[in-house]
């Protein structure tokens, strides 16, 4: 039987309430979100906080919302909330793209935005996305607000930016008009990503004006593969870039051998994956694919 060790329990009724407790508690203590990730971990005694602070009734943090030009996700958003949301439909395919591969309709419906991106898995497909998107996070702590850059949020697996009694509290993704999209390989539906790639253009008078690309479950640093971003700016949009873009972020990766394939494979699957993903935004942003 898998039964976490002892802890105390609170239950967080302001944000303020939530980073006291935090406070209060020190580095033992862990919020607590969904609970997909976190209490597994725990009932197998990988994860042994001392005390358990619960966020869920902040709904101040389940908000998404327009605030001016930029998309604003509260932490606490479900990933089934994002899948849903029409603004991020329209603006943002690379997320719902995402959103319809990860996991399954129950882990949707509780696992949050938030919670996925600080568990920091290096196999978390929102890190890859919203890194592709260059977003940024807004955390709240003892001390007030501050903004991270999400390229500086993940320092390595499971280990992010955060201060100990600091809550990732929203994240921002300006409104543009990009054409993005996001393709992952799985071993059966629902599964984590052999290997996934989100892609991220700006477009403008036939020249690439802005590239993103996200990859995750191949050790990519910071989930990103910014040799070949470098090498897609200032270029044409067109099939043989898009071809070039994925060879070398195929080079750029880090795979390791593990049940879902051995290294030639992922890393082979990193370049087709960036380059449909790319092909994929292209025709999105001339109006030819939804
Ligand atoms: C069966 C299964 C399959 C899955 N498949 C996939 C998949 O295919 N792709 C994928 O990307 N993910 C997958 N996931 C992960 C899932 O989608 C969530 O990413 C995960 O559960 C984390 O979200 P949570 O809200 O449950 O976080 P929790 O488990 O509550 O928290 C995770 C960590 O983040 C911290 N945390 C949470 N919220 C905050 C906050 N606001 N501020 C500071 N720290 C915070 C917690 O303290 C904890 O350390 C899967 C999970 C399961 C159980």
């Amino acid at each position: 039987m898998q039964v976490p060790a002892a802890f105390q329990y609170e239950k967080a009724t302001s944000l303020d309430h939530a980073i006291e407790l935090l406070t209060q508690y020190g580095p033992e203590a862990r919020v607590v979100a969904g609970g997909h990730s976190l209490l597994p971990m725990m009932k197998l005694r990988l994860a042994q906080p001392e005390a358990l602070i619960d966020i869920n009734a902040l709904d101040e943090l389940a908000l998404i919302r327009v605030d001016g030009h930029e998309l604003a996700v509260g932490a606490m958003v479900r990933h089934a909330e994002l899948l849903a949301s029409p603004v991020v439909g329209e603006h943002f395919p690379i997320l719902r793209d995402a959103e319809r591969v990860i996991a399954d309709p129950l882990v949707r419906n509780r696992g949050t935005v938030g919670g996925s991106l600080c568990q920091a898995d290096p196999s978390e497909d929102l890190s890859a996305a919203f890194s592709a998107l260059r977003a940024t996070l807004v955390a709240q702590g003892p001390g007030g607000r501050r903004s991270i850059a999400i390229r500086e949020f993940f320092l390595g697996p499971y280990e992010t930016a955060l201060d100990e009694a600091e809550l990732l509290v929203e994240i921002r993704v300006p409104i543009r008009s990009h054409a993005s999209a996001y393709r992952k390989v799985e071993r059966r539906v629902g599964d984590w990503a052999v290997v996934a790639a989100g892609a991220v253009l700006e477009i403008s008078g036939g020249v690439i004006t802005e590239a993103g690309i996200g990859l995750t479950a191949v050790g990519a640093r910071r989930f990103v593969a910014e040799q070949a971003e470098d090498f897609l700016r200032g270029g044409r949009p067109d099939d043989e870039a898009f071809a070039e873009a994925g060879r070398i972020a195929s080079q750029e990766c880090r795979p390791t051998a593990d049940q879902r394939g051995p290294v030639d494979y992922k890393r082979h699957l990193a370049g087709e994956l960036t380059t449909r993903a790319l092909r994929t935004a292209a025709a999105r942003a001339q109006g030819q694919e939804a």
